[in-house]
């Protein structure tokens, strides 16, 4: 596609012409309550980037893969998982997800959390975490209070 040399923003981190689709399309990975914007998507580049928003209680699916994510907080407040830590995080913080590390974002219970999340045009599928991953991410106290899995 050919892009627009402005697409200007729409109140409610929007952007003229670019859609608002489900966050996944598969049903496969659990996740509650966020949208998805591709907000750019070139073949020279390698990349897209995306906007994703998480409504208030919500999360992202937690996963891992061999494709890294360059993620900027744009809207409101959350917390996130990356490896064994757990991160509060807020609007224009920056974060990092190297290869092949599980992560997971939540909004906080009162706020959105709104994000901007660079990755490769070409990607490995997501992994999700099966008994003996859920067991290890368990050990750590403050990460098994934090994620969410289907089982809860
Ligand atoms: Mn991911």
């Amino acid at each position: 596609m050919t892009d627009p040399p402005v697409r200007k923003a729409v109140p409610g981190f929007h952007w003229e012409g670019v859609e608002t689709m489900p966050y996944k399309d598969t049903g496969a990975a659990p996740f509650r309550d966020i949208t998805r914007q591709v907000l750019f998507r070139d073949d020279a580049l390698q990349c897209e980037w995306r906007y994703f928003e998480i409504s208030p209680d919500g999360h992202s699916t937690l996963e891992r893969h061999e494709h890294a994510h360059a993620v900027m907080i744009l809207r409101g407040r959350g917390r996130c998982l990356v490896g064994d830590q757990v991160h509060a995080v807020a609007a224009h913080d920056l974060v990092s997800v190297p290869p092949m590390t599980w992560h997971q974002f939540r909004a906080d219970a009162a706020s959105p959390l709104g994000f901007l999340c660079m990755v490769n045009r070409e990607r490995d599928r997501p992994q999700l975490p099966g008994p003996a991953d859920l067991a290890a991410l368990r050990r750590t106290p403050a990460v098994a209070a934090f994620i969410r899995t289907a089982d809860g």
